[in-house]
């Protein structure tokens, strides 16, 4: 039982959720001859998580987005089994605008850039050519994008891909979560939490305390301002995480998975 129980809070699931040992496609339960067997078996493609150290208001823990991008990489990994090695998480991410509430940690874009880059090298130097990675915040994606540019132009024989994973169920997103703000540490989030790493969620939880007036919110889907998240809510959270349940999270992430899995099925 407690086995169990430290592998849930550890890894976000069970270690029998499938038939299949999990120690042959996660690194941080392998070997190295482990790992070079499975790639004499055909592993080709390297599955990094990528998190954020940031609040999650009254609703989540610090390790919300890093638990939510592992659990879901854990479980894209056991999809594409034995193609796919799902790595440890990058546990920090790009959150200035995070950093007026208490023990968030963030990077500077240069350094969480330079950080991915070397992650990925590192494998590439092992013979891996193929790399995805599942970005988990959303402060992280202008570098994403600026990642793969670079990616590309140092490394002209490496297919590498980041998604939001999130994004992948935005049509689930929409049909089931009906506050006017959410997108952090609201219901989608704190339920995508419950499924993928239940141990990130807080128990306490509330609607966000949203002082930012519904026009001016909606006018940032088009114009980018010099902002902090306590401009838009006195909490940290936005939309209303007392809605959130396990089952929603559920179908967000096995969408994702299922769409996210058929496009690395060809790649
Ligand atoms: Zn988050």
């Amino acid at each position: 039982m407690r086995t169990n129980y430290i592998s849930e809070r550890v890894y976000g699931m069970s270690r029998d959720c499938s038939g299949k040992e999990p120690e042959a496609w996660i690194l941080d339960r392998m070997s190295w001859p482990e790992v070079e067997e499975q790639m004499e078996n055909g592993m080709d493609l390297v599955l990094i998580p990528v998190g954020s150290t940031e609040q999650h208001g009254y609703n989540g823990t610090f390790g919300v987005d890093t638990g939510r991008a592992e659990g879901f990489v854990r479980r894209l990994a056991e999809r594409l089994y034995p193609r796919a090695l799902a790595v440890p998480a990058v546990p920090y991410g790009i959150a200035p605008h995070h950093m007026n509430f208490p023990g968030t940690m963030t990077l500077e874009p240069e350094t969480f850039i330079a950080v991915l880059e070397d992650l990925v090298d590192s494998m590439y130097r092992h013979g891996f050519r193929k790399f995805f990675l599942a970005n988990g915040h959303g402060g992280n994606r202008p570098a994403m994008t600026l990642l793969m540019g670079k990616l590309r132009a140092r490394y002209p024989d490496i297919d590498a891909s980041w998604a939001s994973f999130t994004s992948a169920a935005s049509d689930i997103i929409r049909e089931n979560v009906d506050s006017s703000t959410h997108g952090h540490a609201c219901e989608a989030e704190i339920s995508q939490a419950m499924y993928l790493a239940p141990w990130s969620v807080k128990e306490d939880r509330r609607p966000g305390e949203v002082v930012m007036s519904e026009e001016e919110y909606q006018r940032r889907q088009y114009i980018g301002r010099a902002e902090t998240f306590d401009d838009i809510t006195r909490d940290g959270a936005l939309g209303d995480a007392t809605k959130a349940s396990w089952d929603l999270g559920k179908k967000i992430a096995e969408k994702a998975l299922d769409e996210i899995a058929d496009y690395l099925r060809d790649f």
